[in-house]
């Protein structure tokens, strides 16, 4: 199939820079087994889980048009930041690597978890240069140093994706799932949502999904649940995005929409996130077993798991019951094993050895 977004604004096809990364669309699929759980509520997922072949999850639809840019402006590598155990980080690191550009992770120290220690031993396995620091100023001083190193080194400053993959243009990949959604609904696939839940830490999966489905007239709303600090999500901050993104449409395509935020058809939900980022609860951890059990998908404490539990919630609560609703999969169902099984933590940079060392989370 093509790309939807590109096959109704050609124009955006013509000058977004874009790398196929992406094995597009994804799936979705009826988990009838989750109904009772929901009161009663049909239950829907899209599973971005094995999008990519490196690697799956969110990361991939943004990563097709941020790879894109940088090797459209011819630059020997990438920079970019997040937690830890970011798959971000992990997601940028393995398809760099697989279209020819080196790629920097800037990290920051987070709760310990078994998926830290894969997330680090897989970007080892890429080639990625790590450098971890303890709090933010460390980050923010440690990233100039860089940037002026490898300008020395290498004459080109690295091209910087910001935590996430959430700039303007990382979100029009989800600009196009939306477009893509809407070829579901309409071939049959599914019916049409009367909401998606989606994870939500950088905003731009959400964002991106808001301003296509407001482009492309899905009558579908966005529950975005919030997994990180209220200083990183919040509506203030997500119109801003979302505004930036319809910009960048329009100034690419005149043709592309004009579109307006409007919090009827985007909603923060901050009732899950529990104690902080990465930070496991047993309600996340109850809606993990409980995905893997009815469809074999497998999520993940920090985002994913927090996100279905929401969604449980909130349909058993809806009287009457809740009209049908997709849970949007962002993480990644590819194996990491056979890319690790035989590295050694201790050729990472010594800072990042507790990971190894401490004792993680359950789950
Ligand atoms: C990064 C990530 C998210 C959050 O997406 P944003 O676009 O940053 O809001 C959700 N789920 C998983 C598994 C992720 O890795």
């Amino acid at each position: 199939m093509g790309f939807p977004l590109f096959e109704a604004f050609p124009t955006l096809g013509d000058r977004f820079p874009r790398v196929e990364l992406a094995d597009l669309p994804s799936p979705v699929s009826r988990v009838s087994e989750l109904d009772a759980e929901a009161g009663g509520a049909e239950v829907w997922v899209k599973d971005d889980g094995r999008i990519g072949e490196l690697y799956g999850g969110n990361k991939v639809r943004k990563l097709e048009f941020l790879l894109g840019r940088a090797l459209r402006s011819k630059v020997p590598q990438v920079i970019t930041f997040g937690a830890a155990g970011s798959n971000h980080a992990l997601a940028t690191a393995l398809y760099a690597r697989s279209v020819g550009l080196g790629a920097i992770s800037m990290l920051i120290r987070q709760e310990n978890a078994a998926y830290v220690r894969k997330n680090l031993l897989g970007q080892l396995a890429a080639g990625a240069a790590l450098y971890h620091y303890e709090t933010k100023a460390g980050l923010f001083f440690g990233t100039f140093f860089r940037m002026n190193l490898e300008m020395v080194k290498t004459g080109r400053y690295p091209q910087i994706i910001p935590v996430g993959g959430s700039s303007p243009l990382g979100c029009a990949g989800f600009v196009n799932a939306a477009f893509e959604l809407k070829n579901q609904v309409e071939a049959g696939a599914l019916p049409c949502p009367d909401r998606i839940y989606v994870a939500c830490g950088s905003m731009g999966t959400a964002t991106g999904l808001a301003v296509g489905l407001a482009a492309c007239g899905l009558d579908t709303r966005i529950v975005a649940v919030r997994v990180t600090p209220d200083s990183m999500v919040s509506t203030s901050k997500l119109k801003n995005l979302f505004e930036r993104v319809a910009a960048l449409c329009k100034q690419w395509d005149v043709d592309f929409p004009p579109v307006r935020f409007s919090e009827d058809r985007i909603q923060i939900h901050h009732g899950f996130y529990g104690e902080g980022y990465g930070v496991f609860t047993p309600e996340g951890m109850d809606a993990v077993e409980k995905l893997d059990a009815a469809a074999g998908i497998r999520l993940e404490g920090t985002y994913t798991g927090k996100t279905l539990a929401a969604l449980l919630a909130d349909c058993a609560e809806a009287k009457p019951a809740s009209r049908p609703v997709l849970f949007w999969n962002t993480a990644n169902q590819q194996d990491l094993a056979p890319l690790i099984q035989n590295l050694d933590y201790k050729k990472l940079p010594k800072n990042l050895h507790a990971y190894f060392t401490s004792p993680i989370q359950d789950g």
